[in-house]
């Protein structure tokens, strides 16, 4: 992801990534991360004790450790893992996510599906054109 938006999303959601945090995904998934990024913040500012406790004991510390490890592209999927151990429902909003990228273009966002050739990618009709040119 290009520096600008990676920029936008560091810095919407500093609990969430760290200030040099890599997005390795295509622009195109901007949108979708967005959202994801919006719904897991407002989670973690509503957290009660109990849960802010749970996210200490499995790993993380919101004084020195940003909720999000890695996201990263892997076999045309989005893959998005977090520093500490979530409730379901958090993990479950990440995988609906995860299916979501399975549908977008990575690199314009558009509709897209999964593409064999060499490697395999998410895209829209037209960039799966330009990818065999
Ligand atoms: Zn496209």
């Amino acid at each position: 992801m290009n520096s600008d938006l990676t920029k936008q999303l560091v810095d919407k959601f500093p609990k969430l990534y760290s200030k040099n945090f890599h997005f390795s995904v295509g622009d195109g998934w901007y949108g979708i991360l967005y959202d994801l990024s919006a719904k897991l913040s407002e989670y973690i500012d509503n957290a009660d004790e109990e849960l802010l406790e749970q996210m200490r004991e499995t790993g993380i510390d919101f004084d020195q450790t940003c909720l999000v490890g890695q996201c990263k592209e892997k076999f045309g999927s989005l893959r998005y893992y977090l520093n500490c151990g979530m409730p379901k429902e958090v993990n479950d909003i990440v995988d609906v996510v995860e299916d979501i990228a399975g549908t977008i273009c990575e690199v314009c966002g558009k509709e897209g599906k999964m593409r064999n050739g060499g490697w395999i990618k998410c895209l829209c009709d037209e960039h799966d054109e330009n990818r065999k040119k």
